[in-house]
């Protein structure tokens, strides 16, 4: 049987991990993970889907009974990814693309040696603020706060097997399909 690869995507945030992954859950040569997390849902996004959303007991079990394969806190809440479904995929001899922040990124190289690690960054820390800046929502000071994670998050760039820069979404999806289909 041939085993899949794990190929996790990661960045800084604000740099656009999920519009790829949208782009990318069209592709049926890639099994997506679903996170655990205790955030709470936002509008329209459905439980096991977008996330298993689970209470601060249930994801604390879940640590305890070692079911995540890593997790990390984020902005006040807990995300994880679960091992099993993982490793099931994989062993179907499907590509698994985690897409995560950068402390989980870090567990799964230690536990994993034979992950690919791809870091998404942006054209330049300007863009990067453009981006941060253009989510109206956020009051000033969580802007600060993100930009200042996301000069943190960018220190960690040369951890990573592969840097992939944010160009066009098109060219990023190239460059992860055909990282997923080298032997
Ligand atoms: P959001 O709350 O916006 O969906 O996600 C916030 C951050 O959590 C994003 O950077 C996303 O990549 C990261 N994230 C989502 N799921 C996981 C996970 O299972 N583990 C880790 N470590 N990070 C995750």
């Amino acid at each position: 049987m041939s085993i899949g690869k794990l190929i996790v995507l990661s960045g800084p945030g604000g740099v656009g991990k999920s519009t790829i992954v949208k782009v990318l859950k069209t592709h049926p040569e890639f099994f997506f993970s679903v996170s655990a997390t205790t955030r709470l849902p936002r509008p329209g996004e459905v439980d096991g889907e977008a996330y298993h959303f689970v209470s601060d007991q249930e994801f604390d079990s879940m640590i305890q009974s070692g079911e995540f394969l890593e997790w990390a806190e984020f902005a006040g809440a807990r995300y994880g990814t679960p091992n099993a479904p993982v490793d099931a995929a994989l062993a179907l001899g499907k590509n698994v693309l985690l897409e995560i922040e950068i402390a989980g990124a870090r567990q799964v190289r230690s536990k994993r040696r034979d992950a690919l690690l791809v870091f998404l960054e942006p054209p330049s820390f300007n863009e990067l603020e453009e981006r941060i800046r253009g989510r109206a929502t956020d009051s000033e000071e969580r802007v600060k706060a993100r930009l200042a994670l996301a000069r943190e998050e960018m220190a960690a760039a040369n951890e990573f097997d592969h840097r992939v820069v944010n160009h066009r979404v098109e060219e990023v999806v190239e460059a992860l399909v055909s990282l997923a289909a080298r032997q």
